[in-house]
């Protein structure tokens, strides 16, 4: 899978036009690799590690790009405050941002295919895609830690 996303990213900006540079291969490697959801201070730390000559408007540009191109997604943690993932072809889920900590936790069930036909029947719209991102608190931010159920959804 992350061999496949690499090539295909790869593929994708050469077919618009652009270089397959060291810092663009790195910052693809690295977030194929990527469990989490970094924002850009954390993949430029991360890269400048491997290519030390490298700007932080580089890793901007080249996030922009991928994201402009669908290989990554953004998150809005708030305002101007993003953190990116890849945008795995076929993969449905969603994000609980906490905004206490800003951690950010997946979950896959979403209800929206459910009611997304009746809502293209009644307003006559073709629906390609949905974002839903919750906000609230984690378990740890929780005053006096309320016990909710750890349950996977
Ligand atoms: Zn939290
Ligand atoms: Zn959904």
């Amino acid at each position: 899978m992350k061999e496949i996303y690499i090539e295909t990213a790869k593929e994708g900006l050469q077919r618009q036009g652009y270089k397959l540079t060291g810092p663009r291969l790195a910052i693809i490697r690295y977030l194929a690799g990527e469990k989490g959801h970094p924002d850009i201070r954390q993949i430029f730390t991360r890269i400048r590690s491997e290519h030390p000559g490298i700007g932080i408007a580089t890793v901007y540009r080249t996030v922009d790009l991928l994201l402009e191109l669908g290989f990554l997604r953004a998150i809005t943690i708030k305002k101007n405050q993003l953190r990116y993932e890849v945008n795995w072809p076929g993969d449905h889920h969603h994000h609980l941002v906490c905004k206490g900590c800003g951690r950010v936790i997946e979950f896959g069930s979403c209800n929206f295919q459910l009611i997304s036909k009746e809502i293209e029947k009644v307003t006559r719209f073709r629906i390609e895609e949905h974002i839903l991102e919750a906000y609230g608190l984690c378990h740890d931010c929780l005053p006096g830690k309320q016990h909710y159920s750890t349950e996977k959804m």
